[in-house]
């Protein structure tokens, strides 16, 4: 990521860098020289694969039942019978995979855990 504090490289002065879209621009303000760059939010950037566990859950509500089988594509006797484990692992991915199905799973007002920590909610 560009330095916030980032000095222009013909005169010195500090650069305004900011973002539009996938670029990333800095320009120094004092003689012009400017830089355009591809912009990849961290979120893009982390490598790590992050594993999802829903918690148990033996009462599961419909709310709760309709959102989990929409993610695991399972139908809701198989989903209970999943929430009946002490957890399970729901799903492994990078961190911009992770990201919708927690918003599902958060929607859906259902437990769950990732390992690592995630640091994008
Ligand atoms: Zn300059």
């Amino acid at each position: 990521m560009m330095d916030p504090e980032a000095k222009c490289p013909e005169c010195s002065h500090i650069l305004n860098c900011w973002h539009e879209g996938s670029d990333a621009i800095c320009k120094c303000i004092n003689c012009g020289w400017e830089v355009v760059t591809s912009y990849f939010p961290p979120i893009e950037r982390d490598e790590t694969i992050y594993t999802v566990f829903v918690l148990q859950n033996l009462s599961p509500s419909l709310i709760q039942l309709r959102a989990l089988s929409r993610i695991t594509g399972k139908n809701y006797v198989e989903t209970k019978k999943l929430l009946g484990n002490t957890e399970f692992v729901l799903f492994e991915g990078r961190a911009p995979e992770v990201l919708p199905i927690i918003e599902k799973l958060k929607e859906g007002e259902i437990k769950f855990r990732i390992s690592p920590a995630f640091d994008y909610e």
